[in-house]
């Protein structure tokens, strides 16, 4: 045998350029955060491990504002975490009602139907909200097992109000599902108060993180459905009756858990609970009015109204006759500045900001407020 060379293409040294991320995700991570995950891994049933996956699920629980025993971090990215609350609770024939108002309430139609859920929708044009009243007429007439919201639409900028939603669902003997992808650290979140079933997360938007472990959580109502299942769950990985005999007191193995992004969300989550919850989304509040106040003296205006409008991400119209997709183009290659374009209903129209985490700062506002008056 010999060995074929042809693959043999020796890449040069790995170099990542600086940039600003200020798109949707991922954002910047937190240099506490990078150091965290330059520590050597260990087993992921060593004592210490075990110690610190508790540590993590203990801060989860603070983030999200639950006491939900079954709060763990999935291994996977955002669309993991999505996945496992439909896959955990959705069976055949169930009936699931998504509010979708942007592109992320539609990857939760796609997600909900192939878990054989009978899938129905609401629809609001994007950038706008469903008012408790258009929510109780759905769940009059759809009488679903689930009804699923996205609190944080990052294909809109558009926060979800959930006041009253949960008692709702209680009425209907319904889940509540929540998308908290582009809240989670950013934005005021009570899950247990608003009376949410699931929800999930990531860690590269709001907590300033690496993408890659996702936080997950779910309810005892949630935990009761799951129990009662009929079928078995039909995704072994995220399948929460097997994960929990790991996160849970019996530490059996499943799979292995990508230890140094435990390592690098617990610090980020260590971050946040040493700034405190108020103190974080006060200061996502601040730096997302400066840079609303920036852009009208700019002459740009944002795409959704402020009483819904999200401080971790902000649409901007793009002005009549100004190529969208070239000024960001732009203010990357020139000022090494990311910033997102739109998608779905929006795309070619917007422009996507994310002011996240780490990332929400007033330096960088200012920056690229800067940058933006001079490409444009
Ligand atoms: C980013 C995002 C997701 C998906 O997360 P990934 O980490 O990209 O898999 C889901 N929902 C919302 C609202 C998001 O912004």
């Amino acid at each position: 045998m010999t060995i074929n060379d042809t693959h043999r293409i020796i890449p040069p040294q790995l170099n990542v350029p600086p940039r600003l991320l200020l798109g949707p995700g991922p954002s910047n991570a937190h240099p506490r955060v990078l150091q965290a995950m330059a520590m050597p891994p260990i087993g992921h049933l060593d004592p210490k491990f075990l110690e610190l996956m508790d540590q993590v699920q203990t801060l989860l629980r603070y983030a999200w504002q639950t006491d939900n025993a079954m709060t763990i971090p999935v291994s996977g990215t955002g669309s993991a975490a999505m996945e496992a609350t439909l896959a955990n609770v959705v069976e055949p024939g169930d009936v699931v009602l998504v509010g979708v108002m942007g592109y992320f309430g539609n990857r939760l139609v796609d997600m909900a139907g192939r878990y054989g859920g009978d899938v129905r929708k609401l629809t609001k044009p994007w950038g706008e909200v469903f008012s408790l009243e258009e929510l109780r007429k759905g769940l009059e007439e759809h009488r679903p097992a689930v009804l699923a919201l996205v609190h944080a639409e990052t294909s809109t900028g558009a926060r979800q109000p959930l006041e009253g939603v949960g008692e709702l669902c209680r009425e209907f003997n319904c889940l509540l599902l929540l998308d908290t992808v582009t809240s989670l650290g950013g934005v005021p979140l009570f899950l247990d108060e608003w009376g949410v079933d699931l929800a999930y997360s990531c860690s590269q938007k709001g907590l300033g993180c690496p993408p890659g472990v996702s936080p997950f959580t779910m309810s005892p109502r949630a935990v009761e459905k799951l129990n009662k299942r009929r079928t078995p769950v039909t995704n072994w990985y995220l399948d929460m009756s097997l994960l929990c005999r790991y996160w849970g007191s019996d530490r059996v193995y499943h799979h292995t858990a990508p230890v140094n992004m435990n390592y690098g969300i617990r610090e980020a989550l260590k971050i946040l609970a040493e700034e405190g919850l108020e103190a974080s989304w006060k200061r996502h509040q601040s730096t997302a009015e400066l840079f609303w106040n920036g852009l009208e003296d700019v002459g740009l205006t944002c795409h959704v109204d402020r009483e819904f409008r999200l401080p971790t991400l902000t649409t901007v119209r793009i002005p009549d006759g100004v190529d969208g997709k070239a000024i960001a183009r732009q203010l990357l290659l020139e000022y090494n500045i990311e910033i997102g374009g739109g998608l779905g209903e929006l795309a070619g129209k917007v422009w996507r900001v994310g002011l996240m985490g780490y990332n929400s700062r007033p330096e960088n506002v200012l920056l690229l407020l800067a940058a933006l008056q001079r490409v444009l």
